[in-house]
């Protein structure tokens, strides 16, 4: 199965990709996460992500577009993935029709700005292995600490109030006309985000299913 989530930054697609590529035994593919571990490996695409990432704008779609590419074509995508923060404009969506992919379906977790300033305020990712956290809903073991590696949990600059609203303006101005995009190919379902990460999951597995 082929999926994508969408969803505003902080609506929790990361969380449920995690969980679903479980379920499913297919890959989970951040954009994100492979474009902050080549910011953290100052290698060249990295080089070239870091100032839109830090200022809360999107990446080129050229870059992320060769991303995909290199990553889909890999053996663990054969059968099926989920996509998690891929497409994010409208060319990235032309990109991967072009290359042939099929998606089978398209979920879009549905929360509001507001509730996403408050969230993110609480969100930390390990230093080192850039696991995921929330202080409030996803919380570590130990206070600061990994769980999965030992890692210091940090804050992402780009989770700092002020990007946030960026991202949030960019989120609705180029990646919310793939709604639409989806919708009109009969793919797109909508789930509302919840408190309890394990009923958005419930919502989220029941829109794979109908
Ligand atoms: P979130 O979903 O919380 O916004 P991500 O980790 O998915 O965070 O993305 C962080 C940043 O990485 C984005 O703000 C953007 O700069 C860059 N990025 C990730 N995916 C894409 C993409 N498909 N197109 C362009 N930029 C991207
Ligand atoms: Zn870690």
């Amino acid at each position: 199965m082929n999926l994508i989530l969408l969803g505003a930054p902080g609506a929790g697609k990361g969380t449920q990709a995690e969980i679903i590529c479980e379920q499913f035994s297919i890959p989970s593919i951040s954009t994100g996460n492979i474009i902050r571990e080549s910011v953290k490996n100052g290698t060249e695409l990295g080089l070239k992500a870091k100032s839109y990432m830090d200022s809360g704008e999107l990446v080129p779609d050229a870059v992320v577009i060769g991303i995909i590419k290199e990553r889909l074509a890999q053996d663990d995508c054969q059968n099926g993935f989920i996509l998690d923060g891929f497409p994010r404009t409208i060319p990235q969506a032309e990109a991967l029709d072009q290359m042939g992919v099929v998606i089978d379906r398209v979920v879009s977790i549905e929360v509001a700005d507001e509730k996403i300033a408050a969230r993110m305020s609480g969100r930390r990712v390990c230093s080192k292995c850039g696991a995921s956290y929330h202080l409030e809903y996803k919380k570590p073991a130990k206070d600061g600490v990994c769980d999965a590696c030992g890692g210091e949990l940090i804050q992402r600059k780009d989770d700092a109030p002020e990007t946030v609203i960026e991202r949030l303006r960019v989120y609705h101005e180029q990646t919310e006309p793939l709604k639409d995009y989806y919708e009109k190919a009969g793919k797109l379902r909508l789930v509302e985000g919840q408190e309890q990460v394990a009923d958005t999951t419930a919502l989220t597995l029941a829109a794979l299913k109908d």
